[in-house]
C-alpha cells in the first residue's frame, strides 16, 4: 500500500530527537507557485509514496516542505567542514532541511531532505535558495550514478517554486527533494568533535555504526572499526567514480558521507577526453579537486574523520593517533584493489590475471588516451567491438596508430570478453554538452530534452536506436573551456 496522504505519511524525527545539539527545528520557505518539473516515479514507488499523490497539491507541498505531517519535525542539520583545505567550524544546512526519516517496506530507513528550501540559521551570507538548473543537474547526474551502480543519494523530485533567485542573473528557483540513507558527513563528526562533548561524539558514532556499518559494533574497538568501514566505503566509492570518469568537483569534508554514498552534486561533471588534470569547477582555481586528485583527496578527508574520532579510539591520544594512522595506511591498497578490479572488468580480462600485467595494461592505455585526447567513455565501448574482432573504430579514435596497434595486440592476446565489457562500460552518461543543453531548455520552460536525457542515462549499458547523439563525445567546439558552477 502506497502512502497517499499527509495524514498517513510516517515521517520519523529520530535524528532531531536523538541529536538536538546537531539540529535546529526549522520550516521551509513558502513557494509562491509550486510546479513539478520532474518526479522519480520508480523511487517514489520504492519508498511507498504514491506518485499520483505526490503530483497533486498536497504532494507538491510536501516536496517543497510547506506541508508536512503534523508530527514531523523538520530540522537544519549542523556540520563543520574543510572547504578547499580550510576549516570552517560552522557550515550546516544553509539552504536545506531534513524533513524526517521514511521507513519503506524494504526496512532501510531513508532521510527525506530538501535543498533550496530557504534560509536557515546556517545560511551565513546565502539566500537559502537554489536555481532550477543546478537542482535538475543533481537529479540527472545522481540518477545516472545510481544506474551505473555507484552508491549515491537519490533525487525524488525537483519542483519549481515560482520564486526568482538571483545569481549572476535572475533565474527560476527550485527545490530538490532528495533521499539518502543518512546525511551524516565527515563534517558532522568534525562539528561534534569541536563541541568537546565526548558523549555526543560517541552517540553520533554509535548511530553511524547502527545505521551504516553494523558489523563494526562487534569489533574489539568499534569506533576504530567504524573508521575502517568508512574508509573501505569511500575507497570503493571513489574507485567507482574514477572508473566512470566522474569528477565530483567539491570534495570538501562536508560533502563526504559516512555511508559511502555520493552526495552534494554541485559543479560535478563527467570526463570527455581522458586527462587526469581535468577540472571543470569554476571555483577550483588550484585544481585541488581535479579528476586525478580524487583518491588522494579522499584519503586526506578520511584523515580529518580520523582526527574527529580520536577521543573515541583510545583514551591515550598518542595510542589513538598511532592506531588511526595505521588504519589510514590501508586506504591506498583498498582503493587500488577496487580500482584494479573495476579496470580489469572494463577491459574484459579474466579475474585470475596477474595484477602486474593488468596494471601495466591499464596504465599504458590511460597514457595513450591522455596523450591522444581520446573520449574516455566511448573508447571503452569501441574496445568492446575490438574484442569482437572489429578493431577499426578503436583504432580510428587514436591519432598515434603505432601506439594503439601495439596496445591492442597485447590486449587482444588475452582474449577479452566483449559481453562482460558491455555490461560495465556505459554507452550513455550525462555528457556535459547534453546536460548544459537540457538545463538551459528547462530553465526556459522546456523540460523535454531533460526528460530524454534522464531516460537515456537510466539504462546506460543497453545501446538503443535513436539515441546516437547521447553516445557521442562532445562536438569539437565544446569542452576545452567548459566550466561548471556551484549550485549556490
Ligand atoms: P556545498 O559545498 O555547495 O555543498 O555547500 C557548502 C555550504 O554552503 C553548506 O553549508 C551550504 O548549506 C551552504 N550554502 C550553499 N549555497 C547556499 C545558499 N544559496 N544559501 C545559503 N547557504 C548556502
Ligand atoms: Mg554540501
Amino acid at each position: 500500500m502506497s502512502t497517499a496522504s499527509l495524514s498517513t505519511l510516517a515521517l520519523g524525527d529520530h535524528y532531531a530527537r536523538a541529536f538536538p545539539d546537531l539540529a535546529i527545528a526549522w520550516e521551509a520557505a513558502e513557494a509562491p507557485e509550486p510546479r513539478l518539473l520532474v518526479l522519480n516515479d520508480r523511487l517514489a514507488a520504492e519508498l511507498g509514496l504514491a506518485p499520483e499523490w505526490l503530483r497533486g497539491q498536497e504532494g507538491l507541498r510536501l516536496l517543497v516542505g510547506t506541508g508536512v505531517p503534523p508530527e514531523a519535525k523538520p530540522v537544519a542539520q549542523a556540520y563543520a567542514g574543510h572547504q578547499f583545505g580550510s576549516y570552517s567550524p560552522r557550515l550546516g544546512d544553509g539552504r536545506a532541511l531534513l524533513l524526517g526519516e521514511l521507513t519503506p517496506a524494504d526496512g532501510r530507513p531513508r532521510d527525506l531532505h530538501l535543498k533550496g528550501s530557504g534560509r536557515t540559521p546556517f545560511s551565513r551570507g546565502g539566500d537559502g535558495f537554489a536555481a532550477v538548473g543546478p537542482m535538475l543537474r543533481e537529479h540527472v547526474v545522481s540518477e545516472a550514478m545510481h544506474a551505473l551502480g555507484i552508491p549515491t543519494t537519490r533525487s525524488l523530485a525537483v519542483v519549481a517554486t515560482g520564486r526568482t533567485v538571483y545569481r549572476e542573473q535572475a533565474l527560476p528557483g527550485a527545490v530538490l527533494a532528495r533521499v539518502a540513507s543518512s546525511h551524516l558527513r565527515v563534517g558532522t563528526f568534525q562539528y561534534a568533535r569541536a563541541t568537546e562533548d565526548t558523549d555526543l561524539l560517541r552517540r553520533l558514532a554509535d548511530h553511524a555504526i547502527a545505521l551504516h556499518h553494523p558489523h563494526a559494533a562487534e569489533a574489539e574497538n568499534p569506533h576504530l572499526a567504524l573508521f575502517e568501514s568508512v574508509l573501505d566505503a569511500q575507497a570503493s566509492l571513489v574507485a567507482g567514480w574514477m572508473l566512470v570518469g566522474f569528477i565530483h568537483g567539491v570534495m570538501n569534508t562536508d560533502n563526504v558521507t559516512i555511508s559511502g554514498e555520493t552526495i552534494d552534486y554541485g559543479p560535478c561533471a563527467f570526463l570527455d577526453a581522458f586527462d587526469p588534470s581535468t577540472v571543470y569547477s569554476s571555483i577550483d582555481h588550484a585544481g585541488r579537486y581535479a579528476y586525478g586528485n580524487q583518491p588522494a583527496i579522499a584519503e586526506w578527508n578520511l584523515a580529518r574523520l580520523a582526527e574527529a574520532l580520536l577521543p573515541l579510539i583510545d583514551d591515550d591520544q598518542d595510542k589513538a593517533i598511532e592506531l588511526a594512522v595505521d588504519r589510514l595506511g590501508a586506504f591506498r591498497s583498498r582503493y587500488n584493489t577496487a580500482w584494479l578490479a573495476g579496470s580489469r572488468a572494463k577491459l574484459g580480462l579474466p579475474e585470475g590475471l596477474d595484477d602486474t600485467v593488468t596494471t601495466a595494461l591499464v596504465n599504458d592505455l590511460l597514457v595513450l588516451l591522455r596523450d591522444n585526447r581520446v573520449d574516455y567513455t566511448s573508447f571503452h565501448r569501441r574496445l568492446g567491438e575490438a574484442a569482437r574482432g572489429d578493431l577499426e573504430r578503436a583504432r580510428e579514435a587514436v591519432l598515434d596508430l603505432a601506439a594503439v596497434d601495439e596496445w591492442l595486440s597485447r590486449w587482444t592476446a588475452l582474449a577479452p570478453d566483449a559481453d562482460a565489457m558491455d555490461r560495465v562500460n556505459p554507452v550513455y552518461i550525462p555528457r556535459n554538452h547534453l546536460v548544459e543543453e537540457a538545463l538551459a531548455a528547462a530553465t526556459e520552460g522546456d523540460t523535454a530534452p531533460f526528460e530524454r536525457l534522464v531516460a537515456a542515462v537510466r539504462d546506460p549499458y543497453t545501446e538503443r536506436d535513436g539515441l546516437d547523439r547521447y553516445a557521442e563525445p562532445a562536438p569539437g567546439d565544446f569542452g576545452a573551456g567548459y566550466q561548471t558552477f556551484c549550485g549556490t
